[in-house]
């Protein structure tokens, strides 16, 4: 029956095919659209966030205040232009992906994809709301004045905490940009996506034992499992000593020829996100953080850079492919991922895994005491959200997190994690429309709250002006080193 299989993977390969070239045309187009979009918006935006500065420090507290109004306004009207864009652009994307999941049989995905349109259609629907009624206007002066309130607390807060140090106290002012119009302290990022090779992994093993479904995971048409909730993995295939990988999507007749010759013929690779997903997830990150004052500086998910290669950590095991997030922290280490605990702490490492045993992902190297157990809370006592938090130095820091779908509500768990890693907790957020916000039930929030109404101005779930400053009370109190200037004599780490 070898030949009927055979006759059968061809023509869904071919069918396939152009799928994936349909599919590989419109992502590239709506990518490249958005990319345009998106980077001009932010450059007007940060022109204005610019000007705006320069009022506050050259026009008093009224000039500074009116600036926040009228230009926090038309920063807000344009975000408000940007999202249904992208929202629009979104669902033609997830047309695309439809008659690309359609041409390649895969049921589940074409299912999953309608809903990812509905979802989008929804959200479109509720952006052109908020932009005709004054939400996203409103919700620009709001972040223009809080900007500017987090930019007083955290000079004065920067300035009592290095005051008995003036030449670290100019540095840290200096690479803060805290003497000029734009601050915010520049963090480094480096995101790692999981990857399994036929050539250490026996991937047609796990297939044939179900661990995995290999079909799926490459988004083909799947006799094994039928799973609309599809993450965003991808496979590809590779010559024999693994020098040369295939960009394109890997088709049925080469995966069904791996797997049925029980792995000898054929090397392939799965990746636990595409580049598409990191770039999401990494944008949302660096999007989010400019609210805390912190500008992410990641090693990928750029814009314009359609044919990078995402940075990877190669697995090999079961255990690694379902990972137990309570191992994080010492996974770090003995994989060698993080070796040196204090100057680690600059760069923020994250892991996208395949999946977690349990959860939608975890940070480790953070000591996080919350409500009651919150104090005393000696590093800083004066933070107000009833969370204490401390860097463990005696583990590896870093967060792992897992695509899930829906994307458009799980879009936000790295950012999430990163919360954990610059110093915040759960408590406290209740409703969605907090980035702290935790579904977990030994957390005990609720999904509605008043704040919710803070979802109308904003769009999406955010970090707090709160947020803001507590994360700030945690760095010069945790990561001042990461503060200074690379390199520079910060004194000892407390460890
Ligand atoms: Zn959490």
């Amino acid at each position: 029956m070898g030949w009927l299989s055979d006759i059968g993977n061809a023509v869904s390969s071919a069918a396939g095919a152009v799928g994936d070239a349909v599919e590989g045309v419109v992502d590239t187009v709506t990518d490249t659209v958005e990319d345009v979009v998106d980077t001009v918006v932010d450059g007007v935006q940060d022109g204005l966030g610019w000007a705006n500065g320069w009022l506050c420090r050259n026009a008093g507290n009224i000039g500074c205040r009116i600036g926040n109004v009228v230009l926090g306004g038309i920063s807000g009207l344009l975000e408000g232009v940007q999202d249904i864009v992208d929202k629009a652009l979104d669902i033609v994307n997830d047309v695309g992906g439809l008659l690309g999941a359609l041409l390649r049989g895969d049921l589940a995905g074409f299912i999953g994809k309608l809903g990812d349109i509905i979802l989008n259609a929804v959200e479109l629907v509720i952006n052109i709301v908020r932009f005709v009624t004054l939400g996203t206007l409103i919700g620009g002066i709001r972040d223009a004045w809080q900007a500017e309130d987090l930019r007083r607390f955290v000079e004065q807060l920067v300035n009592e905490r290095f005051a008995s140090n003036p030449p670290q106290l100019a540095r840290v002012r200096g690479r803060l940009g805290l003497n000029d119009v734009s601050w915010g302290l520049p963090l480094a990022a480096t995101h790692k996506v999981f990857r399994l090779d036929s050539a250490t992994a026996p991937l047609w093993q796990w297939h044939q034992d179900e661990r995995l479904d290999l079909y799926a995971m490459a988004g083909l048409i799947s006799f094994d499992s039928f799973n609309i909730r599809r993450k965003r993995t991808m496979v590809r295939v590779t010559n024999a000593d693994g020098t040369i990988e295939s960009s394109l999507p890997i088709n049925r007749w080469s995966l069904a020829h791996y797997i049925d010759s029980n792995g000898a013929e054929g090397r392939i690779r799965v990746y636990a996100l595409t580049p598409d997903a990191v770039k999401d997830f990494v944008q949302v990150t660096i999007a989010k953080f400019k609210k805390l004052g912190i500008k992410l500086n990641w090693n990928d998910g750029g814009r314009f850079e359609y044919f990078a290669r995402n940075t990877v950590h190669d697995i090999s095991t079961l255990e690694e492919f379902n990972f137990d997030r309570r191992q994080l922290g010492q996974y770090l280490l003995s994989s060698g991922l993080r070796t040196d605990p204090s100057s680690e702490q600059c760069n923020m490492l994250a892991l996208a895994s395949f999946g977690l045993v349990e959860g939608l992902g975890q940070t480790a190297g953070r000591n996080i005491r919350e409500g009651s157990n919150a104090t005393p809370c000696n590093n800083t006592p004066e933070r107000n959200d009833s969370c204490c938090i401390s860097v463990n130095f005696r583990t590896g820091s870093g967060v792992i997190y897992h695509d899930e779908w829906p994307v458009n509500i799980f879009r936000y768990v790295l950012a999430h994690e990163g919360g954990h890693y610059v110093g915040l907790c759960h408590f406290g957020h209740d409703g969605f429309q907090n980035i702290m916000f935790t579904p977990e039930e030994s957390a005990g929030l609720s999904y509605a709250d008043w704040g919710l109404f803070r979802y109308y101005l904003d769009n999406e779930p955010g970090f707090t002006l709160d947020d803001g400053k507590n994360v700030w009370r945690f760095l010069v109190a945790e990561m001042a080193r990461c503060l200074d200037e690379p390199g520079a004599d910060s004194g000892p780490v407390i460890l």
